[in-house]
């Protein structure tokens, strides 16, 4: 059965009408989904019942059900969610003083294979829907009492891989008539894969991008990131310079690994890439989140603080990104690969 939001408005006003409706009921069903996030049609007080009877019959209306709901220290929330074939998927819902932000998924598991990822080992499964993305925010909406006011798409899966499905979810994540998150809130994170990286950009100039980049050499990159030798970061970096993004500010994310990426070298590289493209950046340093039987350590508390120092020096605005939730392995994939696990 299809979800109700896998299909388009044009879609809906056509089976409403087919159905002898006039075409307002279509937004009445889309204020009640999206806006006041109801889990049944039969909540839809407003429509005939004979719609909803209809709409029951030929919609399913949630992708995902919730399966567990785990709460860090730090009060970062894991949500685990089951999908109709069985599989699990995570979301992350991270609070901070003034905002709600809540990290989702795309796909289940990865076929970019970075090295140091635990679900790009993981293997791949299959793309999200748009419905099991948008699912994520509305049932992370209703599990907490209150709509998150930030995503950020860095959870599993590379969402450039499923542009199709990820599209039609930013398109419904920030139209008025269905969730109306402004685009400026909505952060996409990628490796940076060209031609859907270049639809991104005419479609959504406006919406913020943080890229994988983790080292400003692309040999060192080619080590990790198998990408590279697809998709290099110079190009990727060139279509992020495109007139239309202009205004806005590029993060670049960049996973430390002792011995790895965390040299004076490998900074210098980092620095000089950046002056060289002279792009508007900021920098998120992200201590590496250790994993079962990963090979990668992440580097002594001292080191990261220099290369903060070292970064901020030249002049790049430098964070280093807590690693909240650690402590449920809120970092990619990590749940997902321990709750199979323990299951098997
Ligand atoms: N596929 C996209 C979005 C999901 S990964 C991407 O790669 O950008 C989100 C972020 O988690 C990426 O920046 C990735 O480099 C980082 N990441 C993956 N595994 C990690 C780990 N073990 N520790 C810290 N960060 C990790
Ligand atoms: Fe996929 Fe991102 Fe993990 Fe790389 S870091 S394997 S692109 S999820």
């Amino acid at each position: 059965m299809r979800n109700i939001k896998d299909i388009s408005v044009k879609e809906l006003h056509e089976y409403i009408s087919s159905l002898g409706y006039e075409k307002y009921r279509t937004y009445q069903i889309l204020g009640w989904i999206y806006k006041r996030k109801v889990s049944n049609f039969s909540e839809m007080t407003d429509i005939p019942k004979s719609l909803r009877e209809k709409l029951e019959e030929d919609f399913e209306l949630f992708s995902l059900t919730p399966v567990d709901k785990i709460k860090s220290v730090d009060n970062t929330t894991k949500l685990l969610f089951g999908t109709k074939d069985g599989e699990i998927i995570e979301s992350v819902l991270i609070p901070s003083k003034d905002k709600l932000t809540l990290c989702i998924s795309t796909q289940i598991g990865c076929r970019m294979g970075c090295k140091f990822c635990s679900t790009g080992m993981q293997g791949f499964k299959r793309n999200l829907k748009p419905s099991e993305i948008i699912d994520q925010y509305l049932l992370a909406a209703k599990i907490e009492g209150r709509s998150p006011t930030n995503i950020v798409i860095m959870g599993m899966g590379e969402p450039l891989d499923n542009w199709d499905n990820v599209r039609l979810a930013i398109k419904k994540l920030i139209d008025e008539k269905h969730c109306a998150i402004s685009k400026r809130r909505i952060t996409l994170s990628t490796v940076g894969i060209i031609p859907e990286l270049k639809k991104l950009v005419s479609e959504f100039p406006e919406l913020p991008i943080a890229l994988s980049l983790n080292t400003g050499r692309s040999e060192t990159r080619k080590k990790i990131m198998p990408i590279e030798k697809l998709h290099p970061m110079n190009k990727v970096l060139d279509v992020l310079k495109e007139k239309k993004r202009t205004r806005k500010i590029l993060t670049i994310e960049y996973v430390l690994m002792d011995g790895i990426n965390d040299s004076d070298e490998e900074i210098e590289s980092l620095v000089n890439l950046i002056k060289v493209k002279n792009i508007k950046c900021k920098v998120n340093l992200i201590p590496f989140n250790e994993w079962e039987n990963s090979p990668f350590k992440k580097p002594p508390e001292d080191r990261i603080l220099r290369i903060q120092e070292k970064i901020i020096s030249h002049g790049i605005s430098t964070f280093i990104r807590k690693s909240r939730g650690s402590d449920i392995l809120a970092a990619c994939g990590q749940l997902r690969w321990k709750y199979l696990h323990d299951r098997r």
